[in-house]
């Protein structure tokens, strides 16, 4: 999507080798006019899916999933970060690896959102190793739930998240695409198609 990596290139700023911050227009402070042209292309790309619900992980993923989900029309729902190690029988559970803080977690949707009926479309900020998709999906997957696919923002492509989760047959519809970046070069997005 050209307008969302044209905004990347204008207001990104690579830390170090693997971290990319939008605080300017996505994470921190929020564009929704921007939100709303990306909420428009995941609703082009999926179109005719069906999809009822959208899911996404606190927090960062839950400005970007609304807007999305306004688009479709559908209600968010988003998974919460648990701190309780003793968890009720009435929510479906995942571990998630944090990328940016490096530590293991519990990720929880209460049983009376998700359910058999659901087609869901995931969606989040970042995709990087894949951990919180992968924990979103065993969410759907416990909850008997059909995984319609996965909308990205921005896929660091030089990390293994999103070949692993297409390999596992889960559509996967990145809006950029970073081939490569560094704080001297900058950023290099993937041609159409890569
Ligand atoms: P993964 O689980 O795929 O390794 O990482 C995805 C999650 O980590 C996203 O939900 C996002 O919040 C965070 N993340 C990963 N890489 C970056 C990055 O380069 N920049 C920012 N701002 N967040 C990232």
């Amino acid at each position: 999507m050209k307008l969302l990596e044209e905004r990347i290139q204008r207001d990104g700023v690579v830390r170090g080798t693997d971290v990319l911050k939008v605080d300017k227009f996505l994470n921190h402070q929020m564009d929704v006019e921007l939100f709303s042209e990306i909420g428009k292309e995941f609703l082009r790309l999926f179109e005719g899916e069906k999809i009822n619900k959208i899911l996404t992980i606190e927090a960062s993923g839950i400005g970007i999933a609304c807007v999305v989900a306004q688009c479709f029309g559908v209600p968010v729902l988003f998974a919460k970060k648990s701190k309780t190690k003793n968890i009720a029988g009435d929510v479906y559970t995942a571990k998630v690896e944090s990328f940016t803080h490096g530590r293991v977690y519990d990720i929880i949707v209460s049983k009376e959102f998700l359910g058999p009926q659901d087609r869901v479309l995931l969606i989040d900020d970042f995709l990087a190793n894949g951990a919180a998709l992968m924990g979103l999906i065993t969410l759907v997957r416990e909850a008997g739930a059909t995984l319609v696919g996965a909308g990205i923002c921005v896929e660091k492509a030089f990390q293994p998240g999103g070949e692993m989760i297409r390999k596992m047959g889960v559509r996967v519809e990145s809006l950029a695409k970073v081939r490569s970046m560094s704080e001297e070069t900058g950023i290099v997005f993937c041609t159409e198609g890569e």
